[in-house]
């Protein structure tokens, strides 16, 4: 059995969310649970981008505010890490809010720069790279952010952890997993089990929904959860949102390894009535397919159809290629002043979408998806 809290916070006011969090930490036993005095304390947001605080893109800094000071009177000792897709960690949290939050509390902000090597952590597993400082911290408490993901569809707890992959290391992964995404959600699910935060905290109080993480619309979701078994938190929060968990490619692989819960009927829900919290009519990224449900023989005659690709916008696009660097498989070009992309070759990982600062990276779907998507 796992145990997972949910509550309501409406708002991103200081007070409402210490208060909040409280309440959410309480059905856990409080933070004494989860730090002792004098440990170190990594506390991982999701500092995706540069991004503004309104945009819903990077964990919010009332959030990261009331976990570390949860961690101070504790007798932690907490500091802040991560290793952003576009920018920097110390610029991505200035942008959004986070850095002043840490500087008043004096909370240092880390870009994780060293990788560990960890190896395999299970039997024909993928060999583990991740930062050192993750790795050596006494206890990490993972805070997430709820968006939809163009490849992932939905990112939550297990995913956020993938910001504890050093830098461009993060491209090689998507290259060995190329365009499957089971196989991505595996290697996800090994570095959530071989970091194990001692709690996760999901921020969805303004999450994101549409064609998310970098560049979806900001939704008012009004909730919050935790739990010390991510898996089981993501659970809940896609039942919440009215999808099957098994939709959810980290949910599948984290069941055929025997990671976290990813039953409903096991996990004890505490905190506030579910009811209460539903998410309803949630539009999911235009690049979500429909491949896992389909088997293989029908699939592969409407393959095409039922596929989506990232097409640029060229109004919206200034040729600033962070895509082209980006592109795990190098199939965007710039050519007579306009990006072009291989499609033959593109796995979808949709890294162009998540990380383009403009938003210019559309989606174009298949008729078929596009048709299935609408019903
Ligand atoms: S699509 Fe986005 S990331 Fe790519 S070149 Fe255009 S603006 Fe830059
Ligand atoms: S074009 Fe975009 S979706 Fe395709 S491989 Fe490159 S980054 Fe991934």
């Amino acid at each position: 059995m796992s145990t997972v809290s949910i509550t309501s916070c409406r708002a991103y006011e200081q007070a409402y969310v210490e208060a909040a969090f409280d309440h959410l930490l309480a059905s856990l036993g409080g933070m004494d649970q989860f730090v002792k005095p004098g440990e170190s304390v990594l506390i991982k947001p999701n500092l995706l981008a540069t991004k503004a605080r309104n945009k819903a893109v990077n964990t919010d800094p009332s959030v990261i505010g009331a976990i570390a000071r949860r961690v101070l009177d504790a007798g932690g000792k907490p500091f802040i890490g991560d290793s952003p897709g576009v920018g920097t960690a110390r610029k991505n949290a200035d942008r959004c809010g986070i850095g002043a939050v840490a500087d008043a509390l004096g909370v240092p902000i880390l870009e994780f720069s060293t990788s560990l090597s960890i190896g395999k952590t299970r039997q024909g597993g993928f060999p583990l790279e991740l930062a050192e400082a993750a790795r050596n911290a006494d206890a990490i408490i993972n805070v997430a952010k709820l968006k939809t993901h163009g490849q992932m569809l939905m990112t939550l707890g297990v995913k956020n952890m993938f910001g504890c992959v050093v830098g461009r290391r993060k491209v090689q992964w998507h290259l060995k997993a190329g365009v499957n995404r089971d196989a991505f959600a595996s290697m996800l699910v090994q570095i959530y089990e071989a970091l194990k935060p001692r709690l996760t905290v999901l921020d969805g109080i303004i999450g994101m929904e549409g064609n998310g993480p970098g560049s979806g619309t900001p939704r008012p979701f009004g909730i919050l959860g935790a739990s010390s078994d991510a898996v089981a938190l993501d659970t809940v929060i896609m039942s919440l949102m009215g999808l099957l968990p098994s939709r959810l490619p980290t949910q599948r692989a984290a069941e055929a390894l025997g990671v976290g819960e990813t039953s409903l009927e096991r996990i004890t829900i505490l905190g506030e009535d579910p009811e209460t919290v539903r998410i309803s009519d949630l539009r999911i990224p235009e690049s979500a397919d429909l491949e896992w449900i389909i088997p293989d023989f029908v699939l592969r005659p409407l393959k095409k159809s039922l596929t989506a690709y990232p097409e640029p916008e060229p109004t919206a696009c200034n040729l600033c290629r962070v895509c082209v660097e980006a592109c795990p498989e190098q199939v965007i070009q710039v050519a007579a002043d306009r990006l072009r992309i291989d499609t033959r070759r593109c796995i979808r990982c949709f890294c162009c979408q998540e990380l383009c600062p403009q938003g210019a990276m559309k989606t174009r779907q298949g008729w078929l998806l596009k048709r299935l998507q609408r019903r």
